[in-house]
């Protein structure tokens, strides 16, 4: 099967929360490849299962490929246990959005537990842009996108562009 395209606004399955995966089966792991292969086409540095249509709870990322050693990484059923009181804003664009940047405040480290491929539980914590990016894509497990996050003043100044993204 061919890997799927990487969907856009205003598709729904985009606002939609998406399933637990729960047993790391051969499904899975064939699905964490296509979802990597898909980012790195894009080019990207993380995707979330919902952006090719599937509705569960998984993301890929790699945050310094593009200036390094590619390093991929799979969450799978992730939760963010923990969130700094410090908050950091940083310049955020998505795969699903092409062609939108937008400035979003976020909690400046957080600590995630998941289930990794092979199949155990773990636990990381995560700084600078790979927290940015670990929240980003949690986020879009629950339909929330990085255009949810703005501040209430660059909302206002950006609702004809917020409109047409949710389409009609
Ligand atoms: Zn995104």
């Amino acid at each position: 099967m061919n890997d799927r395209p990487i969907l856009r606004m205003p598709d729904r399955r985009l606002r939609s929360v998406a399933a637990p995966v729960g047993e790391v089966t051969d499904e899975i792991r064939a699905l964490a490849d296509e979802m990597l292969r898909v980012m790195y086409a894009a080019p990207g540095r993380g995707l979330a299962g919902p952006q090719i249509g599937e509705m569960r709870r998984i993301f890929v990322m790699d945050c310094g490929w593009k200036e390094g050693a590619p390093d991929p990484c799979v969450m799978i059923d992730p939760e963010i246990v923990w969130a700094s009181p410090e908050t950091a804003s940083c310049s955020e664009g998505c795969l699903s959005l092409p062609g939108i940047t937008v400035a979003v405040t976020r909690p400046a480290a957080v600590t995630l537990r998941f289930t990794g491929l092979d199949g155990a539980r773990h636990e990381d914590a995560f700084t600078g842009f790979a927290a940015v990016c670990v929240q980003h894509e949690r986020d879009h497990l629950d339909g929330i996108l990085c255009i949810d996050r703005l501040d209430a003043q660059t909302r206002a100044a950006m609702a004809d562009v917020l409109r047409r993204i949710e389409g009609p």
